[in-house]
Parts: C-alpha cells; structure tokens; sequence
C-alpha cells in the first residue's frame, strides 16, 4: 500500500464507470439491469450528460432524428422535434438516469486523475480529487468530445474581448451589436452562426475548408403522433427501426463512389445554388474534396445567414491577433469584439489516455502513440479488465451514436457477467487479437472517402489511420461485436510476464 492510499483508505467497488454522459448512462443502465449492484459512476462535472451537458451555444441541437437518438431499452415517446435541441435530449438523459436507478451510483464533481492497474491486487487503483478507489473492472466512459480544440494563434493574448469555445458558451457574454468573429465551419459552427448572426453587429466567419450542407427540414412532431407513440410502445420501436435502415442505407455513398455518393454530392449543391445567390460566394462555399470526407451537414439557415449579408465569409483560416483586429490567412483584417472558436475536440488523442497506466506501468496514451487502437472496439493489450467506450473506430457519420455505444455496453456488460459465471478474474486482449482487429479495420477503410485526401477529426493526423470511425455499417459493428461476446474470453496469457 502505498502512502497515499494509507492516508485516504481506498473504497473498493467492482466496477467503475469514468464519465456520465451517453455511454456511461448506457453501460451503467445495462450493468444494473444485469443485476450488477457494486457500481460507481465518477464524473467530474456537476451534472451528468456529457456532450448535452456542455454544450449550450445557441442553435445547439441533434442531426440525428429524436427517435434514433435515444436508447432502444428506454424510448421517448414525446420528443417535441424531429431534430431534438440540446436542452431536450438533456433533459431526455436526466430522465433515463432517474428512471434506470443510476442516481445513488453517481460520484459528480470527481475528477479521475489517474487510474493504475495493480497486477498484484488484480484490479485498478483510481485517484481522483475526492478520494482513492479500488475496483476489479474499470470502464472509460469520458467521451470523445469533451476536450475543446483550440488553435494556437498568435497575439490571441492581446485580445481584450470574450474569448469562447462552442462547448464552453457563456450566456452572459452579451453579443447584441458586437462584431463577433467566429472560427471554424463544422457542425456546431453552422448551428450557432445563424443564431449569433441574428443578434450580433456583424459576424466574421473564418472558414478554412467550406462542409457540404445538405436540407434539414426540421418540424415539430405532429401531438396525433405523440399520443399513438405514448399510447404504444411497439409503435415507437417500429418508427426508431425504420429510422435507423434509413440511416444505414446512407453508408455506401461513404465507401464506395457511385450513383449513391453523386446523389449525395448533387443534393448538397443543389441546395448551396438555390440558397446563395452570388456566384463567388457560391464558389467560395463550395467544398474542394469529396462528399462524405467529414460530416455531411444539414441546415436551412446556415447559406441563408451568410447570403444576407448579416455574416462576412473570410474563406480563409484565422492566422492571428492584433490586439482586437483578427487577422485572416489571406492578411484580411476585421475588428472583433468577440471570439467564438467552433473548433471542434482532441478527439483522436483523448486526454484521458494521460492517465491510465496499465502492466508495468505503461501508459496508454504510449500505447496509441500512433493513432487508438482496439480489439473489439472496447479491449486494449496491455490494459486488463479495462474497457474503453466510444474510443478506437467506434463512432459514425451516417448514423446514430447510441447504436454504436449500445452494442459496446452490451459487449462490456457480456464479457463481466461471463468472468462472474466462469469465474475468471482477468479479461485482457492479447497483442495479437488487438494487431489483427487493427488490420481488419484497415482494410475496410482503404479506399473510402474518409481516407480520401480531406483534414478531419476522423483521421489519426500521425498515422493516416481511420481511428475514429468505423468503417463499416452499424449493423456490421453490432454484428462484430455480438461475435466476440460468443468466443471464448480475451485472455493474454502469452503476453503475461513470468511475475504476474
Ligand atoms: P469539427 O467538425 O472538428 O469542426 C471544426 C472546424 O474548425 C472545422 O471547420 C475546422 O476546419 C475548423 N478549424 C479548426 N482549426 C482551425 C483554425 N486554426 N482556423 C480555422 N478553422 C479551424 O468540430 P465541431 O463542429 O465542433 O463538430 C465536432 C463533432 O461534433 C461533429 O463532427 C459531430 O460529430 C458533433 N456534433 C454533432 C452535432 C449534431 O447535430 N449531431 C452538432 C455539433 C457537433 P477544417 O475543416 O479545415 O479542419
């Protein structure tokens, strides 16, 4: 025992789950309904919801429809929107972890500072800021955009104006007449410059690459439709079900080029022609790689705000400061009295992976120094009796992420109720099940769109790997998945030291 555990006692608990926004929800839901009691959920903020917790900015809302994004076990009937907002969903996951009985397992305000595999003990030493833990399974549930990207610009220092991230948004920062400048043209960034647009003195929009925009046509759900679904539950689960084949049928425009992508390309096009008028601007917002590299966006009122004139197109990135004058790329200056940057997350090389140290001491984000790798999206060589939820390939652009991180906690809750049942102490993938699940990966994504030449979150910028993403369809990761659960348990006995 070491000297701080001495002084702080650890609490020892079977199974800790890292973060409470949608995956942990998800395998802590799944772990009680297993019958898993002995369960803590530490997360350092003040209130659970992750992504829907953080992110506040105005026009914050959901691209995927309401009914698809939400749990299979706990469907709503009552979504107001097609497209929910963030505040709906938030309160949707408030309600799912009152319902599912996770509020007496949640530790809030604990920040996980490192967590260590004690091979002697079998089990992981967890230290936060409330205290130390012990527990035979650790599950890293701490999201894979929860750390704010922000760039490096020079002079940023001599602004003396708010300065805001998408997912840090002050509501008392007062933008009526301000000239807000606003990096970055990905999905949060078309949500929220229409809406500062409407009230700001003028808005800069510092765009480095333009997205392709496709329709939203976003309604409110009709109340006849809210009663049926209310009145019956099969009616919701056939409603999601065919959301979701719609969804999946928009897969093979990414991996393959054809009728389907040149369909896509065409609607989104379509839409930049009939809703910008001025031919260099329409030049200017038209994409320079191919369709369905990053995230295909949908909105109604992103070409609209920049086609009246209320938002000025910088078609270059921010380069810097100069005291209140932001500087663009092309050596454009704009006065600013606000900056939002709409930069997106340190989503390829997760913060978190600072702080866990598996055999030996090693550290994972060593372990992914070239880029996340798994096996079984959810297992790590070297890392026993860790499963890591919504990291390597796990996440879509086609579809929704609570099927994906479903399947993982059904795969987690699996593997901890067979080491119960067949009383095995230690799961771990091996080196070579990890090497051959990477390779699989690989050959999927080669030759894809999200391998075709763009700059996107999806893609490991060290290796040129696809480490974000799953390649294939979601119906393929489920598949895969479900597979594993049925083989005998991950064990890496060959890679195990003498000592252990
Ligand atoms: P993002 O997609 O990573 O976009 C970041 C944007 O910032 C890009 O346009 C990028 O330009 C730009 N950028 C980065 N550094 C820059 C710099 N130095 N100068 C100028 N521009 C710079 O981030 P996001 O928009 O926050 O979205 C992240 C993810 O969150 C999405 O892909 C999606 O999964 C999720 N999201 C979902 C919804 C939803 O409705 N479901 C809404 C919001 C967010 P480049 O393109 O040139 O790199």
């Amino acid at each position: 025992m070491t000297t701080a555990e001495a002084a702080y006692d650890p609490v020892t608990v079977d199974t800790i789950v890292v973060g409470a926004g949608i995956a942990g929800i998800a395998v802590t839901a799944q772990l009680l309904r297993a019958g898993s009691t002995d369960v803590l959920v530490l997360e350092r903020a003040a209130d659970i919801g992750g992504t829907w917790r953080d992110n506040i900015y105005p026009g914050v809302a959901c691209d995927i429809p309401s009914h698809l994004y939400a749990f299979s076990f706990r469907p709503n009937p009552d979504w107001s929107r097609r497209f929910s907002t963030g505040a709906e969903i938030q309160d949707y996951l408030r309600g799912v972890v009152r319902d599912e009985g996770i509020t007496p397992h949640l530790r809030l305000g604990t920040d996980v500072t490192d967590m260590t595999w004690d091979d002697h003990n079998q089990n992981w030493l967890v230290t936060t800021n409330r205290g130390m833990f012990r527990s035979r399974v650790l599950i890293l549930a701490a999201g894979r955009l929860s750390e704010p990207s922000l760039p490096a610009i020079p002079g940023l220092d001599s602004f003396s104006g708010p300065v805001m991230h998408s997912s840090t948004w002050n509501p008392d920062v007062d933008l009526s007449g301000a000239r807000v400048g606003v990096v970055g043209t990905g999905a949060s960034a078309i949500q929220l410059v229409p809406q500062v647009a409407a009230i700001a003195g003028q808005t800069t929009l510092f765009q480095r690459s333009a997205p392709y925009v496709v329709p939203r046509s976003d309604a409110l759900i009709p109340s006849a439709d809210r009663v049926r679904f209310a009145s019956d539950p099969a009616a919701v689960t056939a409603h999601r079900e065919r959301l979701f084949v719609d969804a999946e049928a928009g897969h093979t425009a990414r991996v393959t080029a054809g009728a389907e992508r040149d369909a896509l390309r065409s609607v989104a096009l379509h839409h930049l022609g009939a809703q910008v008028t001025d031919p260099e601007l329409r030049r200017q917002l038209t994409p320079d790689y191919e369709i369905g590299c990053k995230r295909v966006l949908l909105s109604d009122d992103y070409y609209p705000a920049i086609n009246s004139g209320a938002v000025t197109l910088e078609p270059s990135a921010l380069l810097a400061m100069d005291g209140n004058t932001a500087i663009a790329a092309s050596g454009h200056r704009f006065p600013v009295d606000v900056l939002v940057f709409a930069t997106g997350f340190a989503a390829t090389r997760p913060p978190f992976a600072d702080r866990v140290r598996g055999r030996d001491g090693r550290l994972l984000a060593d372990h992914w120094s070239e880029g996340m790798t798994a096996y079984a999206s959810i297992l790590v060589a070297g890392f026993p009796n860790l499963m890591v939820l919504d990291g390597p390939n796990a996440a879509l652009g086609h579809n929704s992420a609570f099927v994906m991180i479903e399947a993982q906690a059904e795969l987690a809750v699996t593997l901890l109720r067979r080491m119960t049942s067949e009383s095995v102490a230690v799961i771990e993938a091996s080196a070579e099940a990890e090497r051959h699940w990477t390779e699989q990966v690989d050959v999927a994504s080669a030759g894809s769109v999200w391998l075709s030449g763009c700059r996107s979150w999806y893609v490991d910028e060290r290796s040129g790997r696809l480490t974000l993403l799953w390649p294939g369809t979601a119906t393929n990761f489920r598949e895969a998945l479900a597979a594993v659960a049925e083989l005998p348990l991950p064990s890496s006995r060959e890679n195990v030291p003498a000592t252990a």
